[in-house]
């Protein structure tokens, strides 16, 4: 990737992250909350879901420009998708930011390919994959076996340095820059 089409997807999560889609409350729907220590970022992700249908997809929260960027494209991507048009995009999203895997022939991420960048910082993994692990807690069966690393955030917490949508908050990724 060349740095100019890199700069280009910054500039995409930055905007996304400084004016993020679908931030509301969705009333009466279901909704989870998820919450990354490392970095402080906390988001509620609502879903208006009807059978397989991902009717409307919103969220609130606060956290670093990745984690707000990816839960603003997320809601878009995903509004009025399936289940299972919205699991195959969580696999392809994960995969990209986990491993840069190329898949080879991946439902369209759109402009979410600008997170491929993430993997070289892998303390930021967590928070391109946050809202969407927030979402599947809503639209997937609960598991009895909460996620080891939120029962523990509280000695990590304090920082207080996160709001969102923030201009130029400390967590925009500069460190994206190359
Ligand atoms: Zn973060």
């Amino acid at each position: 990737m060349s740095n100019e089409v890199r700069d280009l997807y910054r500039e995409i999560v930055i905007e996304h992250s400084k004016r993020p889609r679908n931030f509301r409350k969705l009333e009466s729907v279901p909704a989870a909350e998820g919450y990354n220590p490392l970095c402080g970022d906390r988001v509620t992700v609502y879903v208006d879901v009807t059978g397989e249908q991902l009717n409307d997809i919103a969220f609130e929260g606060s956290g670093c420009a990745v984690c707000v960027g990816s839960a603003s494209m997320m809601t878009e991507i995903l509004k009025g998708k399936s289940r299972e048009e919205a699991a195959q995009i969580f696999d392809s999203f994960r995969a990209l930011v986990t491993s840069g895997a190329q898949v080879s022939c991946p439902p369209a991420l759109g402009d979410l390919v600008a997170f491929a960048g993430v993997r070289a910082f892998p303390s930021r993994i967590k928070c391109a994959l946050l809202p969407w692990e927030t979402l599947w807690r809503v639209i997937s069966p609960p598991h009895p076996d909460p996620l080891p690393s939120t029962s523990s955030g509280q000695a990590l917490g304090g920082e207080g340095t996160h709001f969102a949508p923030s201009p130029s908050g400390p967590s925009t990724p500069s460190r994206l820059r190359s």
